[in-house]
């Protein structure tokens, strides 16, 4: 059932708010060892479930998700509860405000079940940097789930919610998405309010769904979406009715097949079926025509020079004083902060605060934080053009299926090439979503990337949801 299709149900009486909870923790509890959650609400949830159920018989007013479960990344503050970033320099932090997305689903009568499981900060690709440990895969619990949202995707794809909010910088959502089975949609920057989002990169981080359907992901991004004027970077752009546009026919679309996107390093499958769904489209209707996109080999470089350079700004914030965790033993302040982020911070978002710091340095800064931005101009510009003689790009997500557990993680940079699919969209500011595009004979599943131009999400839910229909 759509999430359209489950509020109705609720709302005619036949489906109770109570039960859909109760039927969510247990899918937790049975689901316990994949490490999906940090936090689980369950006592509010029911309690909220209660009250909803007493409304919808009471013949009370209810908002458009009253009925529907989310789970959110533990990046996203919901007030009155910890917002742990799954770092030890926050576990103890508890969110005095909600971030904008909650206040609006809150506003929508949505019900949290819990915070979800993620790399701290939301640095990485796995979901393995968490001070709680990795997020599993449901499909093989001995591979990895993707990151850094994994906790949000594991969240969906086991029915402990709906939907789910993840975070996104680089693939964060697309990548784990990727990895479980799910769609996941990366909104254009400025699209969706970042406020109450812990920052990581700031002008990449964007907040986004997961879910079963593009008909969910287009009615959840309807009630996110829009300007904030808490969030400076949030566009004053109107916001479609997603949900009403999804139906429009793709016939005439104009889709390109970015040819270093399918070049060494893909694996063979999953080339087969992306261009094998690209051909279906044709056949749809649609126009599909090879491009190529030379600046796509500098996009890793740049995002990460880039990323841990907005990074180790974002994060110097957590010193001991303001926020989280203090060091219990320092002679003076200099050793309190040092001994604070030390024991605070995990491996990999130390690695990242140095680099970054490195790149910005003063000898350093011209060679490579100036330079990986002008490159990132180039990168837009080139996707800009694209996109002004296509409507969408096709791609893969992942060059391959969720590796496994421990496989990569004393291996940053192979690490880092896994999001070379994705950190394009971050860089360029567009929007991008993957949608499951079949099961590879290992039996893993993976995704298909459509990427389009700024505020055209509606182009990728019709272009998703015809894909749906094709498998
Ligand atoms: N894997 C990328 C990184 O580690 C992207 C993470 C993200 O999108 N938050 O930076």
């Amino acid at each position: 059932m759509s999430i359209k299709d489950i509020h109705e149900s609720v709302l005619q009486g036949s489906v109770s708010v109570t039960e859909r909870v109760r039927q969510a923790l247990v899918a937790i509890k049975e689901n316990k060892h994949l490490n999906a959650f940090t936090q689980i609400y369950a006592e509010e949830a029911l309690q909220q479930a209660e009250s909803l159920d007493q409304k919808i018989t009471g013949k009370q007013k209810v908002g458009k998700l009253a009925g529907i479960i989310f789970a959110i990344k533990d990046n996203i503050n919901i007030k009155n509860h910890r917002t742990t970033c799954a770092s030890k320099i926050l576990n103890n932090f508890v969110a005095p405000f909600d971030a904008t997305v909650i206040e609006r689903l809150k506003a929508q009568d949505a019900i949290f079940i819990g915070k979800t499981n993620m790399d701290e900060f939301a640095m990485g690709s796995s979901s393995e940097n968490s001070f709680y440990g990795p997020v599993k895969n449901p499909v093989d619990s001995e591979r990895v789930a993707g990151g850094s949202s994994g906790g949000s995707a594991v969240a969906v794809a086991i029915g402990a919610c709906d939907a789910a909010l993840g975070s996104e910088t680089g693939g964060s959502i697309r990548q784990p998405a990727s990895f479980t089975g799910l769609l996941g949609l990366k909104p254009t920057y400025g699209r969706v309010s970042r406020y109450g989002l812990v920052a990581y990169a700031s002008s990449l981080d964007q907040i986004g769904p997961f879910a079963k359907t593009p008909e969910d992901l287009a009615y959840i991004l309807q009630v996110i979406a829009g300007l904030d004027p808490k969030d400076s970077t949030s566009a004053d752009e109107p916001v479609p009715d997603y949900p009403a546009l999804i139906d429009k026919p793709i016939k005439g679309m104009k889709i390109g097949l970015p040819q270093e996107y399918f070049a060494e390093g893909l694996d063979p499958e999953i080339k087969q079926s992306v261009l094998s769904l690209a051909d279906q489209l044709k056949a749809a209707g649609a126009e599909v025509q090879t491009v190529s996109l030379p600046m796509t080999k500098y996009a890793i470089a740049a995002y990460y020079i880039i990323a841990t350079a907005e990074a180790s700004s974002n994060l110097a914030r957590y010193d001991g004083v303001r926020y989280g965790y203090r060091a219990a033993h320092a002679e003076d302040l200099n050793e309190m902060y040092q001994n604070t982020r030390s024991e605070g911070f995990g491996e990999e978002v130390k690695r990242r605060i140095l680099l970054g710091t490195y790149v910005l340095s003063a000898g350093y800064y011209d060679a490579y934080y100036k330079k990986a931005m002008q490159v990132r101009r180039l990168i837009q510009n080139e996707m800009m053009d694209a996109l002004k003689e296509f409507d969408a790009l096709i791609t893969p997500t992942t060059p391959t299926t969720a590796f496994k557990l421990g496989e990569k993680i004393e291996d940053p940079l192979t690490m880092y090439l896994m999001d070379i699919y994705t950190v394009t969209a971050n860089l360029a500011g567009i929007c991008a979503l993957n949608v499951p595009a079949g099961q590879h004979s290992n039996g893993l599943p993976f995704g298909l990337q459509i990427m389009s131009g700024a505020f055209k999400e509606e182009i990728l839910f019709r272009l998703a949801r015809q894909i749906m229909q094709l498998k």
